[in-house]
């Protein structure tokens, strides 16, 4: 079963890889709007396992609203324009931020140098539009850099037409496996002339 909640179709497609079961948030890329809360959860074959969740959906009552719906399906048709942007968006980001001065390290799986980029070069079409960086200093310095922003907002989710900015080590709390001075990015589709000047801004000492 594979999560593919951060690299949707086109970017990922985890039954076409040999998964049985592939589950998405629709909250993120599926909507992609920040105005819905939904999952999805799609199996390879619709045998008696399938047919067990949908009897656990039906009488459990996990079932998503029309307007959700709604939403989700227009959502659905710009997915792939969407993610081609936000992609595109995020590979300049990566590179920017791993060039700048101020940042000690960038995990995005697009960047050549990341110890995940040859699996994802084989199994994904792009690399997604999530990443984050450590910035050189403390939580302190962190914290700083994620409150100066303009463009980003900074708010937890991801997936939106709006990119995001959040301290994950204070969204997770102790005890976390995050770096304390690692940022979290979700790229959304501004221009990104703009996202590079606001996260240069915002990393000015
Ligand atoms: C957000 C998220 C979820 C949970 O989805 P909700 O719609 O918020 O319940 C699950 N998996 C991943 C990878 C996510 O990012």
């Amino acid at each position: 079963m594979v999560d593919s909640t951060w690299a949707p179709p086109p970017v990922q497609r985890p039954l076409e890889l040999g998964a049985d079961l592939v589950l998405h948030s629709l909250t993120k890329y599926l909507s992609g709007h920040s105005d819905v809360t939904g999952g999805a959860l799609i199996a390879r074959k619709a045998d008696d396992f399938f047919a067990h969740i949908r009897t656990i959906q039906q009488t459990a009552g996990a079932v998503l609203d029309p307007f959700s719906a709604w939403l989700t399906l227009r959502g659905l048709r710009t997915l792939a324009v969407r993610l081609q942007r936000q992609c595109e968006n995020a590979r300049r980001l990566a590179v920017f931020l791993r060039d700048h001065p101020c940042v000690v390290r960038v995990h995005y799986p697009g960047l050549p140098e990341h110890p995940g980029h040859k699996v994802a070069r084989r199994q994904m079409r792009d690399f997604g539009a999530m990443l984050s960086f450590e910035v050189d200093g403390d939580a302190e310095r962190a914290l700083a850099v994620a409150a100066r922003t303009r463009v980003f907002m900074r708010a937890t989710s991801l997936g939106g037409t709006e990119s995001l900015i959040e301290h994950r080590a204070s969204i997770e709390t102790p005890p976390t496996r995050t770096p304390p001075n690692l940022v979290r990015l979700s790229i959304g589709l501004e221009h990104v002339d703009d996202l590079l000047a606001d996260l240069s801004q915002a990393l000015e000492d």
